[in-house]
This record gives structure tokens, sequence and C-alpha cells, in this order.
């Protein structure tokens, strides 16, 4: 890359306050890649002015507006073009490495990629972070108001779709030969704004007037068809064709967004198609002057990728959603096949060697048919040596065990769509039935109507989790107790017959972007203590623990919690309107909302302290601050009442005096990434409270402990792996485990008895069916009707007294700050286990069997 030289423009001065303004850090980082070849190479990643030209040149010349005028938004597109020219060039050499090395690849399929901001974390892995803000604090600017400017991509629900990003992040950081395919939502996840306390949905136009990460490449676009019926002929020899005549063609358009590795290990692509009409696009009817009917035609296939479904965790079960998997799915699988036959030609032989393709939950599963009917259909492959093909490259990621949430669609929509591949489904559930399942339970057909793909009853159904796992080389759940549940609960006949398929991946988060890039006070400690290649290896972090105990690391450690605190709290002044004391016991629990989260047990504790002090106007507490943020999924009418109701109980008690300002509770509205990225950094207890059994991992449970909060959690998901690493003694474990739940319910769990025998259970569930909090008692009352009349179907009521008697134990050892300061640095020390890289790693190497490839700038 050509990289003018500062010139003489820099004076003398500016040259001064610049090398003040790079911290020690920076220095060393400087230092470090003078030794490596490829960034000494690579001048604009250590120079201020020449970065500093840079942006000013795209300011004028890229965006076509001045340093006089521009606004910050011009300014931070500006400082997204000169970041540009070091990643696009970056992913050249990735890509030529890969083209020439004819790679194994692994294609990482997804409905949901919850991308967040990428400024920060793009500048942070190319290393020029503090460059690009010295840069622009020398032209009057500063960065940290530039990145407020970008919109997050919101292109997912919660913890399934930051899995993909955080392992995209991983995958270009160890430089493995990858691709995310996903959709181009016009509108990711609703935005969230709090009326009068209730949720109101908007759209998020994410990219209303662009996004300057993303390129479109209209050389790979694709054409897919759907709908229609299929004909059956006959040849003279007897052999039969099926030929599908589909109904229409949908174009998809190729959006590439590059992921940046680590000090730019590698560069890796997200493709994200968007759906457009094909130019033949029902010609006929618009000749015929049919062009309203045309048009509107034309408006339903742009339809397929508008908007992202809002549930999490439950299944939507509408046909445009079916649509929208099989669009992205074949998309990409198309891509695949262009991709290998430019030097396979056509040639089959190879496939499997060169292609791993997961799935991301059962949204794509699709594929499965869909790779079947490109083969046998359109490349004239057996069935036979197709499904060998197919059966090693798919594996599947399941990622719930709640029964609303495992995708099932009506055979009926499936004939309307996709007839073709409904055939393939009957085909490869008819031999599975008959030759594996016949062969392992002869006779058996209660062990066929389970394992069958088809659900028979009034309304036929497609099980698309169980196509997952018939054609799937490996399955695997996502924390080692979700693994165990899936074998055992879910799948046990399945893992009897193919016991060798399942396997276990517990989920992890990238370091890079939720420690050194959302906590710069913390990453600057661990480049001391650890040396800076701890986002690599975060393993090394554990260099802290011998210093738990230390009385200068713990007030160090205990400084950077309350700096971040000091800004959480201004930000919550900001968001909410609230005062918060940054010396309060800030207890957080941010992720989606959902009974099975139990965010309704938080607010029971939080009636319970509140009712206390009442009670008792002497008493003196732990002062604490129970932050929230949540989105509920639209029509789901309880998860709404929950947050109408933590926001009235919040406006009580914060605007109650009798209290002394000891209890406070926020409502932090439009929860999602860059939200997450401010306020986890600033917690001191993560609230992990999950009924045992519902949660199949967590992530959120991971970010806050490498940030130094203590869990107060279920012995659920990867809370069980966090507290094994970190000292089930540095945190607040409570509550019935999973074998627990399983007795209770099996013995006949009954709410009314816990409610009959806990005096204190019992004021804080009536006083919900009170107005004391809010003229709308329904709302309220509406979760008490959930937890008696309702069953209490999460067991909200049976853990409620051993939940109080956590949190007090968190409140005393709160009140001792050398004994949570241990906790704290105990926790975040060690997190090893939980860097996406560990998980991708095994992916690698118990599924994938990828090679990665050192990077060289070669072209
Ligand atoms: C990490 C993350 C999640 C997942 O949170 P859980 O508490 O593990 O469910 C959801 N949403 C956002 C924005 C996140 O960053």
């Amino acid at each position: 890359m050509a990289v003018r030289s500062s010139g003489a423009k820099s004076s003398a001065g500016n040259k001064r306050s610049v090398k003040k303004a790079v911290s020690l850090a920076e220095t060393k980082a400087v230092a470090a890649a003078k030794v490596d070849a490829r960034a000494d190479k690579n001048s604009l990643k250590l120079d201020v002015n020449v970065f500093k030209e840079k942006i000013v040149h795209h300011l004028r010349c890229t965006i076509g507006t001045s340093e006089k005028k521009a606004s910050k938004l011009a300014w931070w597109q500006a400082l997204v073009a000169t970041a540009n020219e070091l990643i696009f060039d970056r992913l050249t050499q990735t890509q030529y490495t890969h083209a020439t090395k004819d790679t194994r690849a692994v294609h990482y399929l997804s409905a949901e990629f919850l991308m967040g901001r990428l400024t920060v974390n793009n500048l942070v892995s190319l290393e020029v972070y503090n460059t690009a803000k010295s840069a622009l604090q020398e032209l009057g600017i500063d960065i940290n108001e530039l990145c407020e400017e970008e919109t997050d991509m919101a292109l997912g629900n919660g913890g399934l779709g930051r899995l993909a990003a955080c392992f995209m992040d991983s995958l270009a950081t160890l430089a493995y030969p990858s691709v995310g395919y996903g959709i181009h939502y016009e509108n990711g996840l609703f935005r969230q704004e709090i009326r009068e306390g209730r949720q109101i949905e908007r759209p998020d136009s994410w990219r209303e007037y662009g996004c300057p990460w993303e390129v479109c490449r209209p050389e790979s676009v694709q054409e897919v068809p759907i709908g229609g019926f299929v004909e059956t002929q006959t040849a003279p020899d007897g052999s039969i064709r099926k030929v599908w005549h589909p109904e229409h063609m949908i174009k998809g358009v190729p959006w590439d967004i590059p992921v940046v590795g680590f000090r730019g290990a590698s560069v890796t692509i997200l493709r994200l198609w968007e759906s457009r009409p094909t130019e033949s696009f029902n010609w006929d009817v618009f000749n015929a002057g049919g062009y309203v009917d045309a048009q509107n035609e034309k408006a339903a296939v742009e339809t397929i990728s508008k908007v992202l479904y809002p549930n999490d965790s439950t299944e939507a079960g509408k046909m445009l959603r079916l649509t929208q998997q099989y669009f992205f799915s074949s998309c990409s699988l198309r891509d695949i096949l262009r991709r290998y036959n430019r030097t396979h030609f056509h040639d089959y032989g190879e496939f499997a060697k060169k292609i791993a393709i997961q799935l991301n939950d059962t949204h794509p599963v699709i594929a499965i048919p869909e790779l079947m009917r490109l083969l046998v259909d359109e490349e004239g492959i057996s069935w036979d040596a197709a499904w060998e093909i197919v059966t090693e490259v798919f594996s599947y990621t399941n990622h719930t065990l709640l029964p609303e949430a495992l995708e099932k669609w009506p055979v009926y929509i499936f004939e309307k769509l996709l007839p073709r591949h409904l055939e393939i489904i009957y085909e490869i559930n008819y031999r599975f039935l008959n030759e594996v399942v016949e062969a392992k339970w002869s006779g058996d057909d209660e062990k066929k109507r389970k394992l069958s793909i088809i659900e028979e009853g009034p309304c036929k159904m497609v099980r698309m989790a169980n196509l997952a796992v018939i054609a799937s080389r490996k399955i695997n759940g996502v924390a080692e107790i979700h693994s165990k549940l899936v074998r055992e609960n879910l799948f046990p006949e399945f893992s009897t017959l193919w016991p060798d398929r399942f396997c276990n991946v517990t989920n992890g988060v990238t370091p890079r972007r939720w420690m050194l890039a959302c906590n710069p006070g913390l990453a600057e400690l661990y480049n001391e203590i650890a040396g800076k290649d701890w986002p690599l290896h975060l393993d090394s972090c554990a260099a802290l623990r011998p210093y738990a105990d230390d009385p200068q690391i713990q007030k160090r450690f205990m400084d950077i919690k309350f700096k971040n605190k000091v800004a959480l709290a201004a930000e919550i002044k900001k968001l909410c309107g609230v005062e918060v004391d940054p010396h309060a016991m800030f207890d957080v629990q941010i992720k989606r909302l959902h009974e099975y989260k139990r965010q309704h047990l938080n607010l029971l504790y939080i009636l319970h302290l509140y009712r206390k002090l009442l009670a008792d106007p002497a008493m003196r507490i732990v002062p604490q601050v129970f932050i929230f943020g949540a989105k509920a999924a639209p029509a789901y009418t309880l998860a709404k009442n929950i947050i109408y109701a933590i926001n009235v109980i919040g406006d009580k008690i914060n605007n109650d005096y009798r209290i002394r300002n000891q209890l406070k509770v926020v409502f932090m509205p439009n929860y999602r990434v860059s939200l997450a990225e401010k306020i986890i950094p600033a917690a001191d207890i993560s609230e992990q409270i999950s009924t045992a059994g519902y949660e199949a991992s967590g992530t959120s449970n991971m970010k806050f402990s490498m940030n130094g909060a203590l869990t107060l959690g279920t012995m659920d998901g990867a809370n069980i792996e966090i507290v094994a690493e970190a000292g089930v003694e540095n945190n607040f474990i409570f509550g019935m485990s999973v074998k627990d739940v399983q007795e209770l319910k099996a013995k006949g769990y009954n709410p009314w008895d816990f409610y009959n025998s806990n005096q204190d259970l019992r004021a804080v569930v009536d006083w919900l069916d009170s107005d004391f909090f809010t003229e709308d008692r329904q709302a309220l009352a509406s979760i008490k009707h959930s937890l008696l009349e309702g069953g209490d179907p999460y067991m909200v009521l049976a853990d409620f007294a051993s939940y109080c008697a956590a949190h007090k134990r968190a409140e005393e050892m709160y009140a001792d700050k050398a004994r949570w300061a241990h906790a704290a640095i105990m926790n975040s020390a060690s997190m090893g286990k939980f860097s996406s890289d560990r998980s991708i790693e095994d992916y690698v190497h118990n599924i994938w069997k990828l090679k990665n490839y050192e990077i060289k700038d070669e072209i």
C-alpha cells in the first residue's frame, strides 16, 4: 500500500503533543510492530500525521465535505474510509492466500449475526486506535463522539446471534479459512423505547444512509427458485427424473462485511444476502398490463430480507420466515458450489475434503435438502453419492431445549414453497426409518413415530431438528450440561443410534471486544501483569491471580471498576434521568426478557428489600443499584408486563425519600451490544438466574466475569463451568440444580406450597396485585397470576428463599472490600477457557478439521 509521507505540514509542536497522547501500551506496541516485518512495511499503522492526512483526504475526496463544515457523521465516515484502506488490502491478501492454497474452509450459516458497532473494534484489531484517537484529537475531534455516531448492526436477537459475531472475530484472529453467511436484513432487531413504563417497538433502519463497512458484490449475485410444482419425467429406459417448475426466481445480492482479526492476522468475510426481484421478474404479467400486480410481487420479494423476526427462543412459524431461511441457505450453497467449481470443475470427489458447513441452530437446516437437490437434480449425482457428501459436510449446533423453540414447519407450507424439497425430505426420512431405525429397533413403530422427520397429526409437520441430526456428522450443545441434556433428554434415541455424533463445544466470547475494547483500564492492567498478548491467550490472564490478595493490585483493580461505574452512572443519568451513587453495589441483569431467565425473580427480591426498608426506617443496608436491560418479543405479553413492572416499581422506589437512596432500580432502554459494552465493565454483580436446565449456556455470564463481576446465579448453562474456573467461593450460587428441578417436577410442583409457607414471599407476590405501584393493576397482577394460577412454570417461587440468601451473602461480602476485590480479581483472571478462540479451536479439532494459514503480503 502506498502511503504518502507526512510532509512538512505538521509543526514540531504538533509532534510533541502527539507523543504525549500516545500511551505506554502504544509505545510498546509500536516497538513490537517494528520487529514485525508486515507491520513495519505498513507505516500507516504507526504515524499519527499520516493517519490525520488520510482522514482529511477521505473527508474531502470520499465524503465530499471539508473540515470546516463536516458533521460528526461525515467525520466518522472518513475515519471508516481510512480504516477500510487497511482492511481491504488485508482482505485481498487473505483471499489470495486461501485461493492459491485451495484451503479447506468452514462456512458458518446463521440467520443472525449480532455484530454491534465495528469502529472501535476494527481500529483496536488493526492496532491503530490510539493513532486514530491522537490524529482526531489534533483535528479537534473526540474519537468517542464519532464512534457514538455508528448505529449498531443488530441483525440478531440475542445470545445466538452474538455468538456468531464472536466466532467470526475468532475465526479471523486465528486465521482459519472461513465465511459467515446470513441475511442482509433491511431492519434489524427493533429499537426499544419506553413510554410510561411500557416497551414500544420502533423500526431499526441501521443503514438508512448507507453503512460504510459493507461492500456490494454484484459479481456474486445468485438466483433462487421458489414455489411452483414438480414434474415426474420417465425416460425411455424407465428411469425417473424430477423436474421442478418454480413459480418465481428471487435474486440474492451479496453484501460483504469484512471481519478483522486481532493484529490483522487475517480478514474474514461475513456475506449477507439481500433479496431483490429478478430482471425477468414476472415479465408476462407486466406485459399483459399488470403493472400494479408486477409491482406488488416485486414488493413481496423485497419483503424477504426486510425484517428480522424478533422472537428469541420462540419459533415464529410463518411462511415468510421459512422463505428467509431457504433464501439465504440456497444463496450460500450456490456461492459455495460456485467457488468450489472454479477449481474443481464439477468433480465432487473433493467436495467434503474442502467444505465444512456449520448450521447455527435449525434456522439454516433447509440447506440439507437444498444441497441434496443441487447435487442430485442439478449436478446429476446419484442419491447415494450425494447423501455421502451431505452427511460429511454438515454439522449442527443446538441452542435450546425449550420445546417452543424447536422449529417445525407445516407440510402444507412446504408443498406451496418448496415442493421438491419436501419430496427429498420424504426420501431421506423413508430411508432413515426403513434402513437405520428398522435395523436397530425392528418393528418398533413407536420409535419410528418419535424419530421420524414428519410429525403425524391433524397438521403434518416437518421437524427440522430431526432432519438436522439425521444428516449431520456432528451435533453439539453449547455448554457441558446442555450437551448432556441434548443427549439424554432431547435426542436419547438418536444418541443411542449414533453416540459418536454428539459432542460439546462450550460457548465463548471474544476478549477483544469484551475486555480490550470496552474496558481499556482493565486492559492496561493486564498488559502490565500478563503481557500484551493476553487478548490472544486469555489463559495468560491467570498471571493476575497471585495478586488477588495484594492490597495495591486490589486497589488498582477496584479503582478501574469505580471509574467504569462513574461513567455508567453518567449514562444512567442521561438515559433514565436517575441519579445513582457509584459507591453503591451495581447489580445487573441484562439479557432478553423471558420467563425462564426469571427477571421477575429479581424483581421479587427488590420488592422484598424495599418492603424491609419501609418496615424499618432505621435499617441500613449496603446501598444497591439494580440495573436492567431487556427487549421483549412484541407479542410476548407477560414479558412486556414484566418490563412495565420493573419500570413502575423502579419509579416508585427511586422517588421514595424514606429509603434514603439506599436502593435504586433502573431500566436502561434499548439494550443492545453497544449498551452492553458500557454496562458490563461497571457491574459488581452479574445476575444469571435462569431455572436450572433452561439456559443452554449464556454468554453474558462470561463477559461479566471477565470484567470482574461476581456471578449471582444458578447451576445452569456455562455458570457451572465459570464457577468451576473462578471458584464457587468467589461467586453466589443458589437455587435448585437440574436434578432438583427434575425431581420436583416429577413429584408435582405446587407454587402455592411456597407461597403459603413463606410470609416474605407471600407479601411481595400479593404486592403485585395492588394499586401501590400503578393504576394499571392488571399488568402487575398478571405476573402474580402466572406465578400461582399459571403454575409458575419456571419455579420462581421455589427458588425465592435461596435467592434471598444468596443476595444476603453478596451484600455481606461487598461490605468487606478486600474479600470482594479478591473475588472480583479471581473471576476476571480465571476466564481463559471462555475466550471464543478456545471455542473455535474446539470446533476446529473436533468438527471442522481445518488448518490455518499465515497471511503474508504477497500481492
Ligand atoms: C451477550 C449478549 C446477549 C446474550 O446474553 P445472555 O445473558 O447470555 O442471554 C444478548 N444480547 C446482547 C446485546 C449481548 O451482548
